[in-house]
């Protein structure tokens, strides 16, 4: 099965980054198919970054952090994300129907906000795939970022049938949940935001040893990430602060917080590790802090409805940690105030650093969405996971059509590779298979016992 994404890749921020590259790699991890990233874009997207990267005022160093952080968002997507290899930047809802015709069997939407109805992207824009036909369609951790409150009736029924030939809606938080069951009267399933669902590497030691480097703080005091937009309420904390905390800043240039740096993807996930607390306006910021139990508070520089309608306190209330989230009326005096008793913490070593609980919760939404395409697992052997195959090579011998070669992983053992192209699911290799036809009792049983051994014998092979 060739799976497309059609997500926001290529969207300037760590979190449309990482969700997409974590979705792209969970989706071929777990089932085995030939997925990519569908490479298209819009010229409002493009434009809109491109200027962001330019900016008109501020000072050279100002421009320059801008200037660099774009280049290199363009250049981690070019090597880290499976892309397709035809491309296409439209607004125009045809000529994109017309050009993704016949090339997916599965086309995923999401995760991130691609259903943002306050977005610059407009509405209605082809992330509702609107009269894209001969293909299945489902969405994963969609998000719609409000709710139905400005959408017209015509808009509604737009949505409607947009979703209509949908054959499973995923997403992402409560408010979207709600917005698609109030138009659609369909119930959608809640996802987990894909970063959740994939094993990052994450080392807490590489992440000091970059604040220390790149950020030249010299570790005397205890390191605050901040992933703040608003320059005053940085301006606050870093005075107010200062005396007893090193601060640097992720993702935004602040003139006071001297320390701007620009990170690449994998980087800035180990700098939020190696850091001593984080305190974060942005989804991910936040959900990076819980993956490597990093102490965190969340603030949310605006005021919005009600508490529902921010995604991070849908995604802490979840967990009972509403009390690691403020949404602030008024930032930078507000700010000082609900930080103290987290800054307190810290000093003290009372901070709460283990979310593994709400990563293990977390991560089992992803299950729904396998569970219920059932077509999206293959017949044909896939390892998900080193613990569940000795590389014996019964499934490459039992295939009739020699689909299946073992290939070498880093530390040279073999696993099985099917060839998509030859392979026509007719699922003889998987019941050959030891692991996964008695999973329950052989589940992690090469894990467990090592290379060396393996139901009491020497099993794990390596050429
Ligand atoms: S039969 Fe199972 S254990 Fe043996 S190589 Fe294939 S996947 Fe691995
Ligand atoms: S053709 Fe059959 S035996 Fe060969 S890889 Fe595909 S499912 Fe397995």
């Amino acid at each position: 099965m060739k799976i497309g994404i059609l997500t926001y890749h290529a969207s300037h921020n760590y979190g449309a980054f990482l969700q997409a590259y974590a979705l792209q790699n969970v989706i071929k991890e777990q089932t085995g198919n030939d997925t990519e990233i569908i490479n298209f874009n819009m010229p409002q997207a493009l434009e809109f970054y491109e200027n962001a990267s330019n900016p008109k005022t501020g000072d050279s160093e100002y421009r320059s952090f801008y200037k660099k952080r774009f280049d290199m968002f363009i250049k981690q997507s070019k090597e880290h994300h499976d892309l397709s290899k035809e491309s296409l930047i439209t607004d125009d809802i045809k000529v994109f129907r017309e050009w993704l015709s016949g090339k997916y069997d599965l086309i995923i939407v999401g995760s991130d906000e691609v259903w943002a109805l306050n977005s610059f992207r407009g509405f209605p824009n082809p992330y509702w795939l609107p009269g894209v036909t001969g293909v299945k369609k489902v969405s994963y951790a969609a998000s719609s970022r409000v709710g139905t409150e400005n959408l017209s009736i015509e808009e509604k029924e737009q949505i409607k049938e947009f979703l209509s030939d949908f054959s499973y809606i995923g997403v992402r938080d409560g408010i979207t949940e709600k917005m698609i069951r109030d138009v659609t009267g369909i119930s959608p399933k809640m996802n987990c935001d894909p970063t959740f669902a994939f094993k990052f590497l994450i080392n807490r030691e590489l992440g000091k040893w970059l604040i220390k480097g790149r950020f030249h703080v010299d570790g005397n005091k205890k390191c605050i990430a901040l992933m703040l937009t608003s320059g005053r309420m940085v301006d606050a904390i870093t005075r107010k602060y200062d005396r007893d905390f090193d601060f640097i800043s992720l993702y935004t240039y602040h003139k006071n917080v001297k320390k701007s740096v620009v990170l690449t993807p994998y980087e800035w996930i180990q700098v939020i590790a190696g850091c001593d607390g984080l305190i974060s306006s942005f989804f991910h910021g936040v959900v990076f802090a819980m993956k490597s139990g990093t102490p965190f508070v969340a603030l949310e520089p605006r005021k919005l409805e009600s508490n529902e309608y921010s995604k991070i306190y849908d995604l802490l209330s979840r967990h009972g940690l509403e009390d690691n989230f403020h949404m602030l009326e008024n930032p930078e005096e507000q700010s000082l105030r609900v930080i103290a008793p987290f800054l307190a913490d810290i000093l003290t070593g009372n901070a709460r650093n283990d979310f593994s609980d709400v990563c293990n919760k977390e991560k089992q939404l992803l299950n729904s969405f396998l569970e219920q395409i059932p077509d999206i697992r293959p017949k044909h052997i896939v390892v998900t996971r080193p613990a569940d195959c000795c590389g014996c090579g019964a499934c490459m011998d039992s295939c009739p059509l020699s689909a299946i070669k073992l290939v070498n992983d880093e530390k040279g053992f073999w696993y099985p590779q099917v060839d998509n192209e030859i392979c026509v699911n007719c699922g003889k290799c998987k019941d050959v298979c030891t692991f996964h036809v008695n999973k329950e009792k052989y589940s992690n049983r090469a894990e467990e016992c090592g290379p060396l051994e393996v139901m009491g014998q020497n099993i794990r092979m390596k050429p």
